[in-house]
């Protein structure tokens, strides 16, 4: 399948970011904390239990 340039990266959980994310399905934001390096692990959304998270342009 061809890479699409504009196509938003995904996470998901368990996966170690930083910076800011939204949830795929319902569009919660979720920001890495400050302490702990900033390193933040993708839960599950607590709203809609999505698994799938991207992250949020700079
Ligand atoms: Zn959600």
């Amino acid at each position: 399948m061809p890479q699409d340039p504009a196509q938003v990266e995904t996470f998901t959980v368990g996966d170690e970011v930083t910076g800011s994310f939204r949830c795929a399905e319902c569009d919660l934001l979720v920001t890495s904390p400050t302490e702990n390096d900033g390193v933040l692990v993708l839960p599950a959304c607590p709203l809609c239990h999505s698994e799938s998270w991207r992250r949020v342009g700079a």
